[in-house]
Formats: C-alpha cells, structure tokens, sequence
C-alpha cells in the first residue's frame, strides 16, 4: 500500500459495516429494559484489554463484533430505566447519532471562522434565554460541570486579583483570598480552589440545615470573622441542586448578599439548574438568575450523552480577560478562516476542542423545551412516589427530605450483621436495580437519583419490591437471638 490515506479502500465495504453497526446499536438501545443494567465484565474478557498495542490492523467488522460482544453488555448501566445510582444521565438515540455525525465533520471547536463555532453560539444564546441571563452572557461547553467550577473560581480570582494576579501568581499577592460554599457542595468546588493555587482550606465551608441548604446567618458571620482577620472574600458559591441529596440553597438570599459584599456570586447546578425552566420547580431557585456565573450539565437532566458540561457567564468581558491569551498563530483577521472576535478556547483552558454543541442541538431542537421539562419534573414525581413507599415500609425511612430528584434513606432498625451498604452492594451486583450510596451524618444511606429519562411510574414499585425482597433476604441471614 503506498497510500497513507486511512480511508476505506473499499468505501462499499465500510458502508455495509457501519451500517450493521448502526443497526446493532439501535438494538440493543430498543431493548435495553430486556437486560439487566449492570453486569461485572468478568475477568476473561478484562483479560482482552491488556494486550500489547497491535502493529497490524483489523478488519473493522471483527471490531464491531468485540464492541457488541465485550463492551456493550458491560457498559455502566446507566441506559437502564432501573439505574439510579450516583447522577447519571441515560443520553437518547438521536444524541447518540448526533455525536456520530459530530466525529464525522470533526471540526475542532477551539476557534476559527466555520459553523461549529455558531451552533454553539447558539446554545450559549438559549441558555441566556433559559436562565434569564443577558443576552450578551458567554458561554462554554467543557467537560462537565466539575471543569466549569474550575473555570468559575478562575474568573472570580481574575476579577479579584486582577492582571497582577493573573501574571505574577498568589505568590506575589499579599491577599489571602476566601471563598464560601456550603459543606453539602460539590467535592469540585474544592479540588478547583486548590488547582488554583488558593488552597482548599481557602474554601470555607458552611453548615447546612435539615433539608441540606446553607445557613445564612454562618455566612454572615464568617465572612465579618474573615475580613476582621484581614482576609479576603472574594467568592461566593451556591449550590443548585446537590449531589448528595438534591438540596438547593436559598438562592436569592445569597445573590442578594454577594452583592451587599462584593463577592463574585456562581451556581454550581449541574443538574438542579434544569428546575429553573420548569414553572412548578422555578419557585425553588429563584436567585439563580442573579448568578455571576452558573454551572450546569447538559450529560445529566438534559440527557445529551456524555460529555458536555457548560458555564455560563454574566459579563462576558471578565470571562474572556480571564482566559485571553496573546498566541501570534491564534491572531484574529477580518476575512477568511481565522475571523471572528472571541473564540472558544479564548474562554477556558482547552485550545482543540469537540463540537459538543451539536449533540446539545440535535437534542434540544429534537424534543424541544416542553418535552424536557417534562422528563425533570417525571423525575421529581418519581423520587417522591419511592418516598412515600419508603415511608409507609416496615423496613425503611427517609434520612433526608426529598427536594428534588434524589432520595437518601436507610433500616428503620438496624440489623445486626448488615447494614445499607451491603443491601447496596448486593443489588448492584444482582444487576437488575441500582442505587448507590452515600453518607449523611456519617451513616451510610442508601440513594436513588432519579435521573433516567427511561425511568416510567410503573417502575417505582418494581424499585420499591426489589428494595424490600433484599431486606429480607439480609433479615434471614441474620442470626437468632
Ligand atoms: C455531578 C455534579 C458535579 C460534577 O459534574 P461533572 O459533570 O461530573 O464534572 C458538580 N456539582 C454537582 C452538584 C453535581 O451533581
């Protein structure tokens, strides 16, 4: 062969392959409720993944036998409607195509004059619109709402330290800049202050209360304690929805006093942002408007398939000294392919970058406002149905209040041999419904998140029969006395 072209040789070869591979994905996508969701890749074919890299190619069709006979059934689960564990979306068919016709144009969305770049200008603009932002807001789309809280503490470092900062690092500041967040925050928030040099212990974190929102009076009375001893508050983060439990903070409390000090105010709604657009679920995050900056998924809710995170930034031109940098190869024109004021990779880390806006676009244009907001509030209604099961059990009770999407419970009593981890366990590995965990109040509980667009109410009680049947089945097990 003397071409180094990697194009098919036989472009009606690869035509019949690709569309039996096409055909088998839409199959196993129609009848994945036949499947259990989860099944452990057992050893001999983890044993297929540690071969030496191949000096000779394949045949592309023996390769779409591997995928369908190795990977496929051993995927996570999170396509399964019985799959609620930690906070996953499902993705659809046509977010699955739409990221196929994305790899086939492979355009990289870092910068340059070509339609990627407008697809997600045009997301940037419905999310303006969604979360009654300006409409001259900007926007990214990064990896997942953990990159935009990253990006987030950046801007807000930015807009406090200024270009000294920006150029000369914390070293040569003689600030200590302080942040706040609530201890039911996102663990990113964290790890972001940390890679941005400001230290985790930079992160104050405030105590919740009983439905898991931050206390505004330990706010007040932190950032007073902090500018007393002569540090400085530079950033406020509020959360939307949290991970642990769904709790949502008094949002338009905390806007209001960013305000009155100054601080950089961001939202961290990776998935619970989506309420906002719901009439019945706004009521409960209201403020978010207000935000500086917010940070959302669209992998989660939104059901766009992985990933594709976004952050949304109230002044654009903040968010874009932060980042700017001044690459004579990246210099702008005024004609041919390298127009344009602002390119993407002027407003975070990345310069190559996907067409994740495609997949959002098909997405949104394909079911439409109404019809997503409908999957969120399901979503809702379902983890309250399990609620009231779980609160009228004999076996189990509720350890937090359900504000959203998510439920935590555990035992009514304790047995003696078992705790909820181990029910937990025992059903992830039986592979038909899956929960995860997590701890409140240093106990183990049990979780569901309800974020599976699949999920139907028909479920709830098939959840609530298998939760019981490995209750019991612990119960046994346990020793008389
Ligand atoms: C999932 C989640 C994150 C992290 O988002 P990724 O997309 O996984 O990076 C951050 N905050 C909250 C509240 C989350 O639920």
């Amino acid at each position: 062969m003397n071409s180094s072209s990697l194009d098919p040789e036989n472009w009606e070869d690869f035509r019949a392959s690709s569309h039996r591979a096409l055909d088998l994905l839409i199959d196993f996508l129609q009848k994945i409720r036949e499947r259990k969701a989860w099944e452990e890749p057992p050893k001999k074919v983890r044993a297929q993944f540690q071969a030496p890299l191949p000096r000779e190619g394949r045949d592309f069709s023996d390769l779409i036998d591997v995928f369908f006979e190795h990977m496929a059934p051993y995927a996570q689960g999170n396509l399964h409607p019985l799959f609620m564990g930690w906070v996953n979306g499902a993705g659809t068919p046509i977010g699955a195509v739409a990221e196929l016709l994305a790899a086939g144009l492979n355009t990289n969305c870092g910068g340059r004059h070509h339609i990627g770049l407008e697809v997600e200008k045009q997301i940037t603009l419905w999310m303006a619109e969604a979360f009654d932002f300006p409409r001259d807001s900007s926007g990214v789309f990064v990896t997942g709402t953990s990159m935009a809280n990253f990006l987030a503490v950046l801007i807000a470092r930015y807009r406090a330290g200024g270009l000294a900062l920006k150029t000369q690092g914390l070293h040569q500041s003689v600030h200590r800049f302080v942040a706040y967040t609530s201890q039911d925050a996102h663990s990113s928030i964290a790890r972001a202050m940390d890679a941005a040099g400001l230290g985790r212990e930079s992160l104050r974190l405030m105590a919740t209360d009983s439905q898991g929102a931050m206390h505004l009076d330990h706010l007040r009375a932190r950032v007073a304690q902090d500018r007393q001893a002569g540090c400085v508050p530079f950033l406020l983060v509020g959360t939307a929805g949290s991970v642990e439990r769904g709790a949502v903070d008094p949002l338009r409390e905390l806007a209001h006093f960013a305000q009155q000090e100054d601080l950089w105010f961001h939202v961290d709604g990776a998935f619970g942002a989506w309420a906002y657009l719901s009439t019945k679920l706004k009521p409960l995050l209201t403020g978010l408007e207000r935000a500086d900056s917010l940070a959302f998924d669209f992998h989660k809710w939104a059901q766009v398939p992985y990933d594709a995170g976004f952050l949304l930034v109230r002044d654009a031109r903040c968010h874009y000294e932060t980042f700017a940098t001044q690459d004579p190869y990246l210099k702008r024109e005024s004609r041919g392919l390298a127009q344009g004021e602002v390119w993407p990779h002027d407003l975070g880390i990345d310069l190559s970058r996907g067409f994740r806006a495609l997949k959002t676009w098909f997405t949104f244009q394909a079911y439409g406002r109404d019809r997503l907001v409908a999957t969120f509030e399901n979503m809702c209604l379902h983890a309250q149905a399990l609620a009231h099961l779980i609160e009228s059990s004999s076996f189990f009770e509720l350890r937090s209040p359900v504000v959203l999407n998510i439920l935590c419970f555990g035992f009514k009593k304790p047995l003696l041999m078992f705790d909820e981890r181990a029910l937990v366990l025992t059903l992830q590995e039986e592979g038909y419904v899956i929960p995860s965990l997590t701890l409140l109040e240093g106990r183990p509980v049990i979780r569901c998140a309800f974020v599976n667009h699949r999920t139907t109410s028909q479920d709830i009680p098939t959840i609530m029969d298998y939760l019981e049947k490995a209750y019991l089945r612990l119960e046994q097990q346990e020793p008389f006395i």
